[in-house]
């Protein structure tokens, strides 16, 4: 029996049910907080939000979320617990930073003056991941990693190589980031080629690719795939449509990596700062950008398409408690 941190304790991996891979009940961009005077936290009105969130999905039979905000872009553990108590969501919270563009690495290259800081990074993911986060007993449960449109920046790098050994220090998930359909193969290869598990790393946002060459560079090295970001359409995201991403998963399933795929939608349930204000393109673009897009479009999609109850509940549990075994 293996467990797996949540924001209110050890859960046994057996005990995930359907989990969502990747959603975001908070999401600040770095530097929200610079903009906390006419854009500050709102405990009340995000309480009730991600409340709403948490039933959204638990309508479709989700009992597990991965909350993959980094460190410095919202993360906020006292509240994931707080969402976790009031709907009895479990709910596995992230250790680590965004993709260089952005995220706030002026602080580690301010640091890289003087500090080893692979060192550091290490030490702090391991810290979240065994005693607990910003000074509470809440532990991380998995390790989010980013990395930029066509390349692994040097600094990126820097937290590749430190997942990677606070993965073998703690037998921990990693999930991660790609940027438009970029460098998922080059993500396994490194994570791999630093001594990490295939077997506990999920390669994100690959549905941002139709392409199965690209699919089967990342999945022939033994990793999943997550394919987490169902309701974000189009033109704005320069994505897959959901349909496009549907066909995807039964061609991967045809090509026989049915048990190697995740899904999520990378749902942002809390823009923080100051809201979002949506153009009517930017509405139709995200019409279907919310937790409950895979119950209500994505599973009748797929069953539409010949899959059986089976196929399709294992996308959602059995996958998941695999990786986390
Ligand atoms: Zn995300």
């Amino acid at each position: 029996m293996s467990y797996v941190n949540t924001v209110t304790g050890p859960v046994a991996h057996t005990d995930l049910g359907r989990t969502l891979m990747h959603e975001h009940f908070l999401f600040g961009f770095a530097g929200w907080q610079g903009d906390a005077t006419l854009g500050g936290f709102q405990e009340e009105a995000y309480t009730s939000a991600c409340v709403q969130a948490a039933k959204d999905a638990s309508a479709y039979g989700i009992t597990t979320i991965v909350d993959a905000t980094t460190n410095e872009c919202g993360r906020n553990v006292r509240f994931l617990e707080k969402i976790s108590r009031q709907t009895g969501m479990q709910i596995i919270c992230s250790t680590g930073y965004y993709f260089q563009a952005e995220s706030a690495y002026a602080y580690w290259q301010f640091r890289q003056g003087f500090a080893n800081i692979e060192e550091e990074i290490f030490e702090m993911m391991v810290t979240e991941l065994t005693r607990g986060i910003e000074g509470t007993d809440i532990k991380a449960g998995v390790i989010k990693l980013a990395s930029s449109q066509g390349e692994i920046t040097p600094m990126e790098t820097v937290f590749f190589k430190a997942a990677a050994r606070a993965q073998k220090e703690t037998g921990c998930v990693i999930i991660t980031h790609t940027q438009l359909g970029t460098m998922g193969p080059q993500q396994a290869e490194l994570l791999i080629s630093e001594g990490a598990d295939p077997g506990k790393i999920a390669i994100g946002h690959m549905c941002g690719s139709t392409d199965l060459a690209y699919h089967a560079q990342v999945l022939s090295q033994g990793v999943f795939v997550n394919l987490d970001r169902f309701g974000l359409e189009g033109e704005l995201f320069h994505t897959p449509t959901d349909e496009q991403r549907m066909d995807l998963i039964c061609d991967l399933i045809a090509e026989g990596y049915g048990d190697r795929i995740l899904l999520g939608h990378d749902s942002v349930n809390v823009n923080l700062g100051r809201g979002l204000i949506m153009t009517d393109f930017m509405k139709e673009a995200m019409k279907d950008a919310n937790i409950r897009n895979i119950g209500q479009k994505v599973l009748p999609g797929l069953a539409r398409r010949g899959l059986a109850d089976a196929q399709i509940d294992a996308l959602l549990a059995a996958n998941p408690a695999a990786l986390f075994s």
